[in-house]
């Protein structure tokens, strides 16, 4: 069970199916695929209609212990799955994957098509454009945030009247409101349809929003590598050493910039560290509407989790418009149906809604649709793919969807986010666990991407790998809180020995999981996971007594607070005074009853990357708190977490290149 290979060698020696093919054989109809080439195709949402009376299949969710930053083979292990079960075993099965971004691809984490045998190809597709979704997604945020920067400056250079005659355009002579514009008077108490029956104040209370800019939250995301049109700094010289080899650059000082001028947020799906913090709205025409603003990686924007969370066109039609965006001067909350975006916004993602089939190595059914990043998102893939999933499969077959990075985050956000949006209840947990993470969980040496492991994780060390299945121990309780079977996946490594792999199983089975298998995908495809696909099997059919952890009614403050204490094994929590006066203003505006998404590290239970193990007695500090009302959620941030990753010395782009002549990507991983 040798792997000589690259994994992208392995992914090209494998011809795909011709993606009708592969539809054909799940029982697509030919009216209900759009093809993208040759091996991907979206699928029409009109599918679910058509079988609606047919039973789901079960409902499998693959999660994992707190990983090292290479990642412990979720994906592998969920791919590895469903080859065994429908390749080999001869269930039905879908695998649900999310969408890489661009940001660990030519970061350090590198794709996420899985890995050696058991991977979605062609991986090159799977990790790069695919069908354009996070550019979609990337091109609606950033109309949004120019939607909002520009109502500002025009609300302050324009009359009432001027203003309002601009909003209400002539229609064959004629001002007519539009039918947003309709919604928008009857939200603001003025019952009225004919434009020209207004009264001044009417006219002033409707064309004005008013926004506070110093509420403003809506970030601008990025999707390539530099963004032309936004000056990050300013080089006024720049001298080099050539004796040291050093270059020195001198920049000026930021502008002092009023403080309540702040946060407006853009999007960029690369890991740009230098667009945390920006200046815009520095040229001559929007003078004195400079303000610090900021972006976002694209993946975790709002607009990804309500791809991510909605179940159609006219729910996301509904979800984009109810995102608020900023809150008035009466502190009364702004959406982007205010600002008469929302149709907009939806001819822009009406693509993206549709999931994106492609296939495993062994030619198993996959969807691809939204949501990596369970850190800084809910890091799960669409609600949309899993029930379109599950209706293909049938009563006896089997969708795995994957929830990002360890239970604690991806599986808890799974639970209390996306099955509470989706009605959907999951019959069985895979709990993915390597050697390597437990060793470092008992105390081995920290493991770096790009660096080659230490002894300790290449040679047997039977202490580090008891003292660090406390991890795996823990995570089983979180998944056990929800009332769902456990399986542990160990999905072994070569360098894993047989008593370290007999260790781990026993100590999982005690810690109450319903069974611990070693798998074997990585290098045997499908068939080294058959033992996983039997445990699963059993496990599914058990009866799911499946609970939410609490109660979307309790105040903001506690449902954090369960989460830190009953999760993470947190002390309590500690807010910030920005935290709690954000937590004022959301429960206020009405939006106290949202769950909770937390981003916090994926490398540690607490806020602290390098607490390995299971931490104990820490205080979880809650730095600031956000309001995704769109997507169906409040998003805490947890200490100095940032919502744009920055790079390494030596980026995965290093390695990437492309061969000229036969047009091949290289280094992809
Ligand atoms: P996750 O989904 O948990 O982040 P992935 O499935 O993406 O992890 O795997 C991370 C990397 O580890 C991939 O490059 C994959 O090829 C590699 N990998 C996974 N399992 C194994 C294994 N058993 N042996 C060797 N490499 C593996």
């Amino acid at each position: 069970l040798a792997c000589a290979q690259d994994d992208i060698e392995i992914s090209r020696g494998q011809t795909p199916k011709a993606v009708d093919v592969l539809a054909k054989e799940i029982g697509l109809l030919a009216d209900e695929i759009e093809i993208y080439g040759k091996s991907k195709a979206k699928v029409r949402l009109s599918l679910l209609e058509r079988l609606k009376d047919q039973t789901d299949g079960k409902y499998v969710l693959v999660a994992g212990i707190t990983p090292t930053p290479l990642g412990e083979g979720k994906s592998t292990v969920t791919i590895g799955l469903v080859q065994a079960l429908t390749a080999h075993l001869k269930v039905n099965s879908f695998a649900c994957l999310r969408q890489p971004s661009q940001g660990p691809t030519f970061g350090v984490k590198g794709g996420a098509a899985g890995g050696g045998y058991a991977q979605v190809i062609p991986m090159e597709e799977f990790n790069l454009h695919l069908t354009g979704d996070i550019h979609a997604i990337t091109a609606a945020n950033n109309l949004l945030a120019a939607a909002i920067d520009t109502r500002i400056l025009h609300e302050s250079t324009q009359t009432d009247k001027a203003l309002y005659n601009r909003l209400v355009p002539l229609v064959n002579g004629v001002r007519e409101f539009s039918e947003i514009q309709l919604s928008r008077l009857k939200k603001l108490g003025i019952p009225k349809t004919d434009p020209s029956t207004l009264t001044e104040e009417e006219v002033r209370r409707f064309a004005r929003l008013n926004i506070d800019p110093s509420t403003i939250t809506w970030q601008r995301v990025w999707q390539t590598a530099h963004n032309p049109t936004v000056t990050v700094l300013t080089i006024h010289s720049c001298t080099t050493d050539s004796t040291n080899h050093t270059t020195t650059m001198v920049v000026p000082s930021p502008l002092p910039l009023p403080k309540a001028l702040s946060s407006p947020v853009r999007l960029l799906d690369t890991n740009d560290r230098f667009l945390r913090k920006i200046t815009i709205g520095q040229g001559g025409t929007e003078k004195g509407h400079s303000r610090q603003a900021q972006f976002d990686i694209a993946v975790a924007s709002e607009i990804m989790a309500v791809l991510a969370l909605t179940d159609s066109l006219a729910d996301m039609k509904d979800r984009l418009g109810r995102m608020v965006v900023a809150s008035d001067r009466d502190g009364q909350p702004v959406t982007a149906e205010d600002l008469g975006v929302t149709g907009a916004l939806t001819v822009l993602m009406k693509d993206a809604i549709k999931p994106n089939l492609m296939q495993t190595l062994e030619g198993t059914p996959v969807f691809v649709h939204a949501g990596p990043f369970a850190n800084i998102a809910h890091g799960n893939s669409s609600v949309l793919a899993d029930k379109i999933a599950l209706k293909l499969v049938g009563e006896e077959g089997f969708v795995v969807t994957e929830a990002g990075f360890g239970a604690d985050i991806g599986m808890e956000k799974f639970f209390n986010i996306k099955c509470r949006a989706s009605g959907l209840v999951p019959n069985a947990v895979v709990l993915v666990a390597t050697v390597r993470a437990l060793k470092m969980h008992g105390g081995g040496p920290s493991v770096t991407a790009g660096v080659p492991l230490k002894k300790e994780y290449t040679e047997e060390n039977i202490q580090l790998v008891a003292d660090g299945c406390c991890n795996l121990q823990k995570q089983i309780q979180i998944a056990q809180l929800f009332g769902v079977p456990v399986v542990v996946a160990l999905n072994v490594f070569k360098t894993d020995t047989r008593a370290e792999i007999d260790l781990v199983c026993e100590l999982a089975k005690r810690a109450g999981a319903f069974d611990a298998v070693p798998c074997y995908h990585w290098s045997a495809g499908g068939r080294g996971s058959v033992d996983l696909a039997r445990a699963v099997r059993e496990a599914a059919n058990k009866r799911s007594r499946f609970q939410f952890l609490y109660d979307v009614q309790l105040p903001i403050v506690e449902k954090i607070r369960v989460i830190a204490q009953t999760v993470y094994g947190a002390k309590d929590i500690e807010l910030s005074p920005e935290a709690q006066s954000k937590i004022d203003r959301y429960t206020q505006q009405g939006f106290g009853n949202l769950p909770i998404c937390m981003a916090k590290t994926h490398l540690s239970l607490s806020h602290e990357p390098d607490k390995k193990g299971v931490p104990r007695d820490f205080i979880l500090p809650i730095s600031d708190v956000r309001a995704s009302i769109g997507a169906g959620f409040i998003y805490p941030l947890v200490g100095t977490m940032s919502t744009m990753p920055g790079l390494p010395t030596r980026p995965c782009f290093y390695d990437i290149d492309l061969d000229t002549e036969t047009e091949q990507v290289k280094g992809l991983f």
